[in-house]
């Protein structure tokens, strides 16, 4: 079928009806005035037969035929009529045009035959004798009732119809011109008409492409009017809900994207439908490229891949644990539990992953530290255990030998005090710190290096060792003075401890970047190896354990240097050569202005 523009259609069909309408119309107009002219003719010339009827009639009754040729003739000259008398035998006996002896039978005639039946007859047609269309009219000539001839007047009809041409010919133009006028008036009814329409099917569109907030203009016919109207309601309406969708769903996105848990969503085909952030970047994932790809694709990760199929394939939710190994080592928990829609039918799986690398981190630190304080306590024990059953299995008789015993387990006592005292000012520090009960107050840096240097010159002089101290007197820094002592006496103690004897130990502080001052512990002692540099402020961390048990180490003493660099917002660091010495810097703050804690640059 073909598809025809509304305007074209109006328009056509407008102009076709006005076109046949007028066609018609002329047709009629032109058959009624012919028939008038024709009436006119014939009434016209069956008078001029009825004025000759008399005089022709009193030839016929006194016999004088033989001039009435030339009668006919004259007659006929004069009133411009042909003139015709025929016999009842259909002999033309007069005639004003011709010869009537040469002339054929006229009986078979129609207007003859009608005349010869009484009747005043008329007929028009081709006249072979004038060769022009003819009108002729025939009247009976009667005496005593009997016919006894009939008279004929005849007039070219060709006058009529010149005149019935002109009349068609002046309608033809007038109704072109009208046609004309009609189409153009057509034109801009159909447009007018259409306009309208046009206006709605270009605003629908719009509606279609998304521009909700557009407005049909209303147009001045009723139906058409309450149309756009409802075109209007009904794109406010859906504007109204996507937008109330949209709200929605930036909602759900804000959410999900807010979530600290990773989400994912794949449908039952196993592609990935939706993700967010946490997830993404979890799994180093770029959303844009992998969403609607299939988990193989998307997830480069068997370990999801199987969890997804698992939560597929059951009814009820899943949890499991997923490593992924990147550049380091993360674990996941993942929670698993199935899509479905309003009519409870499954249309995907939902994948919640919580990243436990920290917890997972903090348990293995707990239970190393759990192993370590066993076994550093484990040794003084069994140690002290050992001596007394030897005392008690009769050493202690033997003078020389209980001294010796007695002291080594007092030395082993003095080393589980030493352990304990450490792990409890650890602990002490730890929750000062996270309590935040550790009160700083701008202090003397040198104050405290002084305490320290004072605290750690026996050991020094025990080894020969120079400890030299330089700072400015006027630097200031907020602190904890006692656990700043504590801090600086473990520094200076190791540098003691892991220096040969006679060397030198410099303590010094200056300022620093960003309203920091850094305390420096240099000395020349046996340095640390790189590999263990990362480690070395764990608990029980120690290089080598029977030399730092020999010197009376209880491998905490680091450990409790970072956490009160911690307390105090600040950082420690280590710098060292094998061989040369090492550099330990304790960073800490001047002013509390600054926010954030400091961290190892
Ligand atoms: P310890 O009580 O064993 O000294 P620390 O926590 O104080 O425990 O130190 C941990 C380990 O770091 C030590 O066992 C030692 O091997 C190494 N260490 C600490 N300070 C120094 C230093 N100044 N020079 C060389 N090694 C050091």
């Amino acid at each position: 079928m073909r598809i025809k523009r509304l305007f074209w259609q109006l328009f056509t069909s407008n102009f076709l009806i006005i076109f046949l309408a007028l066609l018609a119309f002329t047709f009629v107009i032109t058959l009624t005035i012919e028939s008038i002219l024709m009436h006119r003719v014939s009434d016209d010339l069956e008078a001029r037969a009825q004025l000759l009827h008399e005089d022709i009639t009193q030839r016929f009754a006194s016999d004088r035929l033989d001039d009435l040729d030339a009668l006919c003739d004259d007659l006929g000259r004069r009133s411009q009529t042909r003139i015709t008398v025929i016999l009842p035998d259909g002999r033309v006996i007069a005639d004003s045009e011709h010869d009537p002896r040469s002339m054929d039978n006229h009986r078979s005639r129609p207007e003859v035959q009608g005349a010869l039946g009484g009747r005043v007859s008329t007929s028009t047609r081709f006249s072979a004798t004038l060769e022009l269309s003819t009108m002729y009219a025939a009247i009976p000539l009667r005496r005593h009732g009997r016919v006894f001839g009939v008279l004929r007047t005849a007039v070219p009809v060709q006058t009529v119809e010149t005149s019935i041409r002109s009349i068609q010919w002046q309608i033809a133009l007038g109704g072109l011109g009208i046609t004309f006028l009609a189409g153009l008036m057509s034109l801009l009814i159909s447009r007018r008409i259409t306009r309208p329409i046009e206006e709605m099917k270009d605003g629908a569109r719009r509606f279609a492409d998304g521009e909700l907030g557009f407005r049909l203009p209303l147009p001045r016919t009723d139906e058409l009017r309450d149309l756009a109207r409802v075109m209007n309601t009904m794109a406010e309406q859906l504007q109204d809900r996507i937008s109330v969708i949209v709200q929605q769903h930036s909602q759900q996105d804000a959410v999900l994207s807010s979530m600290i848990e990773g989400v994912l969503a794949f449908d039952t085909e196993e592609r990935l439908i939706n993700i967010n952030n946490s997830a993404a970047e979890l799994l180093n994932i770029d959303p844009e490229k992998a969403l609607g790809r299939s988990i193989q694709e998307a997830v480069r990760n068997v370990g999801l891949q199987h969890f997804v199929e698992h939560a597929l394939s059951t009814d009820h939710a899943i949890e499991g644990y997923i490593t992924l190994v990147d550049t380091k080592e993360r674990f996941l928990q993942a929670h698993g539990s199935t899509l479905k829609d309003t009519s409870d039918t499954v249309i995907g799986v939902l994948v919640v992953l919580n990243d436990v690398t920290e917890l997972r981190t903090l348990e293995n630190v707990r239970k190393d530290f759990v192993a370590n304080v066993s076994h550093e306590l484990k040794t003084p024990i069994t140690s002290i255990k050992g001596f007394v059953e030897t005392l008690l299995d009769g050493a202690m008789h033997d003078k020389d030998d209980a001294a010796r015993f007695l002291s080594i387990v007092s030395k082993q006592a003095d080393r589980l005090n030493a352990i304990i005292e450490d792990l409890l000012s650890l602990s002490r520090i730890e929750q000062g710190s996270e309590r935040e009960e550790i009160t700083l107050v701008t202090g003397s840096v040198y104050d405290a290096m002084v305490s320290a240097v004072q605290s750690c010159s026996h050991d020094a002089d025990a080894k020969s060792i120079t400890l030299h101290l330089d700072g400015d007197e006027a630097l200031r820094a907020l602190m904890n003075p006692p656990l700043l002592e504590q801090a600086l006496v473990n520094l200076i103690g190791n540098a003691i401890k892991y220096s040969e004897e006679s060397k030198d130990v410099w303590v010094s502080a200056q300022l620093g970047d960003k309203d920091t001052v850094t305390i420096m512990v240099r000395d020349e002692g046996c340095g640390i190896e790189a590999e263990h540099l990362p480690r070395l402020f764990e608990r029980f961390y120690r290089i080598d354990k029977a030399r730092s048990r020999k010197m009376g180490g209880t491998g905490l003493g680091l450990a409790i240097v970072k956490h009160i660099a911690q307390a105090h917002r600040g950082f420690v660091e280590v710098q060292s050569t094998p061989g040369q010495g090492s550099v330990f810097t304790i960073v800490l703050r001047t002013t509390i202005d600054r926010d954030d804690d400091l961290e190892v640059a």
